[in-house]
């Protein structure tokens, strides 16, 4: 029959490959997908931290760039009987200013308020921090609003001026100095809204907090940004309160992927690794079905012939002597016995796959039932030249058993230990009592089993793979049905054997009585 080509080893070997292939493939892909993910998440978080940052600056920048317009447009330089009240009603509005000073741009003193005794502290303080000689005047625009911040050890000073015209072409220098506290406050009520997800601070050039305390710039999501016109000695920074949780989020979730990843992979390949074992079993079966079918063909031949040959011999008259008619019969009648001895093997295998076999539970003395299958075997036995040694105990007591089973079952072991006997041609048969359990014995000294095959030569069809084994007949179903057996009778099989020095099989059989066995059954 022809295989179909998915049978085949090559296109198996190719499905396994694929299917690895395309694991590894998906796990890859999924790992990195997962990754490429993260660095969306940072990378967004980064960039809306950034835009935040921006928004807040240019806020605060169009608010005081706002409040300049306001105060410039509040001062008219034509008029300095007017000066005062304007003064008045400047400091008055909510417009951050301390002081407005009216110069002329080359001189030490302010055309307003005019210089004295009371203002002489202010004024200092003043001039201090705003000189116009360091301003590049002829670089000013009428009306244009300009600031000048500076970072002094104990203060900061910040202003916003504008250069005024009168009707006449003379040019006044307006300053306004800032309220420091009111600053804050305008830093304040525009970062406040951020300070719930937020670590928000402003700092100077030296890193001193002027809002809030200054942040470690080294955290991953740290980001500052410089007030491009207004405060430009200071800078606002921004990080973001729950990053360490986004973070372990995003790594949490990466662990759960991974472990996934290796858990698919790991099923995949025991999986496959399932499959294989059981193609390999599959695939031993079947050989040892075939080895089978050539066994058990080879067994019945062998028989066969032997009969055939000697029957036509004594068919056409040709043997004289009376002795060897007698013994070509005897040839003919032993192996007619062996013919038939393997086809009820057969036959009981057959029934022990369909579970019919081994059933029929009557009460059995053993030892007696045992004698008497020795008896029909001896002279067969001693015939191909073998010592039998017995020792049955003949006080074993009843138990339920299936007669034709257990004498099935030792009659397998006692034929297998004359086959593999070799020349050692010596077996002992034993039946003891021992622990509630009939021990049905049997001993030979030949060519014995290593260690390695005890368990599997129970097995159906298994034969030990060695020269000397594969010489002799045999089927490999014999112990296999010795164990059913056993196991039918809540007992069990041992085997002692050691190569080249040859084999004990012990059936153990429990003594039981009837109700025991029913609530077995
Ligand atoms: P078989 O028909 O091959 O004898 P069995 O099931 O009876 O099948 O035995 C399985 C295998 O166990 C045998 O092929 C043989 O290799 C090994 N074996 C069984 N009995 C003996 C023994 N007494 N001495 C050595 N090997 C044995």
């Amino acid at each position: 029959m022809k295989v179909p080509f998915f049978f085949n080893t090559k296109a198996v070997a190719g499905a396994v490959g694929a299917i690895i292939l395309s694991t590894a493939t998906l796990s890859y892909l999924t790992y990195r997908y997962t990754v490429g993910r993260e660095n969306l998440v940072e990378t967004s978080l980064v960039q809306s931290i950034i835009n935040l940052g921006k928004q807040k600056v240019d806020r605060i920048e169009q608010r005081i760039i706002d409040n300049d317009r306001i105060l410039s447009d509040m001062v008219d330089v034509n008029e300095p009987s007017k000066w005062p009240a304007m003064v008045d009603a400047i400091k008055k509005a909510e417009l951050n200013v301390d002081e407005v000073y009216f110069l002329r741009p080359v001189s030490n003193y302010p055309l307003y308020p005019p210089y004295s005794y009371e203002i002489r502290n202010h004024w200092g303080a003043f001039r201090n921090s705003f000189n116009p000689r360091d301003l590049d005047l002829d670089r000013l625009t009428v009306n244009q609003t300009h600031h000048l911040h500076k970072e002094r050890p104990d203060n900061y000073f910040f202003a916003s001026y504008v250069l005024k015209e009168t009707h006449s072409g003379e040019k006044i220098l307006v300053c306004f100095q800032m309220n420091f506290e009111k600053t804050i406050e305008l830093l304040d009520k525009n970062l406040r809204d951020l300070v719930p997800s937020y670590y928000v601070s402003v700092v100077d050039f030296e890193n001193n907090g002027v809002y809030n305390q200054p942040i470690s710039r080294s955290g991953k999501y740290y980001h500052e940004t410089r007030f491009p016109s207004t405060f430009y000695k200071w800078i606002l920074q921004i990080v973001p309160r729950n990053y360490t949780d986004i973070e372990r989020n995003v790594r949490n979730q990466r662990r759960v992927i991974l472990f996934f990843i290796i858990l698919s992979m790991f099923l995949t390949f025991l999986s496959l690794a399932i499959i294989y074992a059981a193609g390999r079993r599959e695939r031993q079966l079947r050989q040892l079905k075939e080895d089978f079918i050539g066994n058990v063909s080879h067994e019945l031949k062998t028989p066969l012939s032997l009969i055939r040959m000697f029957s036509e011999i004594l068919v056409t008259g040709r043997v004289k002597s009376e002795q060897t008619r007698q013994e070509y019969f005897g040839i003919i009648h032993n192996e007619s016995d062996r013919m038939s001895r393997l086809i009820s093997n057969l036959l009981d295998f057959a029934g022990l796959e369909r579970e019919e076999f081994g059933k029929h539970f009557e009460k059995t003395n053993i030892s007696q039932l045992i004698a008497k299958e020795l008896e029909a075997y001896r002279y067969q036995i001693q015939k191909d030249g073998f010592q039998l040694s017995t020792s049955i105990d003949s006080n074993i007591p009843d138990t339920l058993a299936d007669p034709n089973a257990i004498a099935m079952a030792f009659f397998n072991l006692l034929d297998n230990s004359v086959k593999y006997s070799g020349d050692q041609k010596q077996i002992g048969v034993k039946i003891a009592q021992a622990n509630g359990c009939i021990d049905l014995s049997v001993t030979d000294w030949g060519i014995g089993i290593p260690a390695s095959e005890h368990q599997k030569i129970f097995e159906k069809f298994y034969r030990c793979d060695n020269a000397a084994v594969k010489k002799i007949r045999g089927s490999g179903i014999g112990l296999s049905i010795t164990k059913h057996v056993a196991e039918l009778h809540g007992g069990e099989v041992l085997v002692d054997s050691e190569p080249g020095k040859g084999s004990t099989f012990t059936l153990r059989i429990p003594i039981r009585q009837a109700p025991d066995l029913a609530n077995n059954e």
